[in-house]
This record gives C-alpha cells, structure tokens and sequence, in this order.
C-alpha cells in the first residue's frame, strides 16, 4: 500500500470514529508521527495532504526539518520527544509546538528562553496516566498544581494535555483521565492515541491523534 493508500483508510476511519457519541463530533488532526522516516517520504506525506508532524528528537528534527520547513512554511512541527533543559533553545527556534512539557525544571527553561527570543509557543503538558517509573510526565496526582504553575508562575500557553498509555492495558480509562484533568482546567486540546488506540482515542475526544505506522508503515 502507498502512504496515500494508507492516509485515505486513515480519514475513512477518523470519519467513522468521529460520528461516535463520546468523541463530541470534533475531527481530530493528524500528526504524522515521523522519527526516522526520511525527507523523502516526509515530503510524500506532505503532498498527500498532511500539515502537522511530531518528531521525538532535536537533533534528528534539525537535520531534517530545517530544510523541510524552508520549504513548506504551514507545516506545523510538534515536539512529542522528551525535552532535555540544555536543548530548550534549539527546539523553541525549530519547533511550533511542545507537547512533552513534564517538570517545573522544563517550565523555568521554557519560559526564560521564550521570553528571550521573543517566540511564545504553545505546549502540552505530558501526564503519565499510568504511573509508570520509567515514562516521562507529570503523574495525574502532581497534574492539577504542575499545570497552574505553567501557567501562571511561568505563563506559559498550555493549550492542551499528551499521554502515552501502558502497553499491554486497555488505554479508554487512561483517555478519559486525560480528559477528566483538562476538563477541570478548562483545556482544550487533547493529544492521544497511536496506530495502535487512535480510534478509541477519537471516541474519547482526542484533538490531535498522533500516527506512525499505520501511516508510514512499520519502521526499520
Ligand atoms: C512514535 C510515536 C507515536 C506514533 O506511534 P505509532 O505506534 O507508530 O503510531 C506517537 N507518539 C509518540 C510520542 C511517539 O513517540
């Protein structure tokens, strides 16, 4: 199958997914998740229609990106990696969106390096639904104080939340979790779901879903 094979059996089911009860009739967008996949097929992906891209690392995003964006200015890039403090100001000069803001550390760094280059971008605050030890994000219990301190210690945009859920469990109670703690805070945006739950996030709400494989087939 061609990748624009796989986008339309994509939007086929996001259509389906969407006119689901719980989903709230909102269309997610798509981000095309695209660590390691080479500018080539980035650039195919492109062409097929798709305007948001999430990439994992910096500098992997550097080397490809900057050229990529040069050429395509709409595209809107979205940082779904974890952040390391002294690579803050790369990825606010690179990316449009954060979506793995997880520790005040992160929020301190963040905000100083935007208020320096003049560049405000919008950030997700990651939340690790499930506890788990080795998995960046705020846990659900830190959630509620960590998001009032991004935004009004540090008066960063939060414009939505992110989870990864547990391999191996069902992900439906950690979506809703997600959307229990943005509801409290009245954000917007959810960003949830991979090849693998993306139609149990629509259902759930999501906002942004964020695809790999099924999209560009497995990786290497
Ligand atoms: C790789 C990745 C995805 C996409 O995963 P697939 O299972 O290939 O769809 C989504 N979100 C994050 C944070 C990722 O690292």
């Amino acid at each position: 199958m061609t990748l624009r094979e796989r986008l339309h059996k994509i939007n086929q089911s996001i259509e389906k997914y969407t006119e689901k009860p719980l989903s709230g009739g909102h269309r997610p967008s798509l981000l095309a998740a695209s660590k390691g996949q080479e500018e080539a097929i980035i650039e195919e992906a492109i062409a097929a229609g798709i305007t948001h891209f999430g990439e994992n690392r910096v500098q992997e995003a550097q080397g490809k990106w900057e050229t990529i964006k040069s050429r395509h200015p709409d595209v809107t890039l979205h940082l779904i990696g974890p952040l390391q403090t002294n690579k803050v100001a790369d990825a606010v000069a690179l990316f449009d969106i954060i979506q793995t803001l997880d520790r005040p550390k992160l929020a301190d760094a963040l905000a100083a390096t935007m208020a320096k280059s003049g560049k405000k971008l919008p950030c997700f605050i990651q939340v690790n639904t499930g506890n788990e030890p080795q998995k960046a994000g705020v846990t659900p219990e830190e959630a509620d104080a960590f998001i009032n301190y991004c935004i009004k210690d540090c008066g960063l945009l939060v414009r939505g939340l992110m989870c990864i859920p547990p391999e191996g469990q069902p992900p439906a109670p950690h979506f809703a979790l997600l959307k229990t703690i943005a509801d409290r805070h009245g954000i917007k945006e959810l960003s949830m779901g991979m090849s693998n739950d993306y139609e149990t996030a629509i259902r759930m709400g999501a906002t942004i879903i964020r695809l790999g494989r099924v999209l560009f087939g497995e990786r290497t």
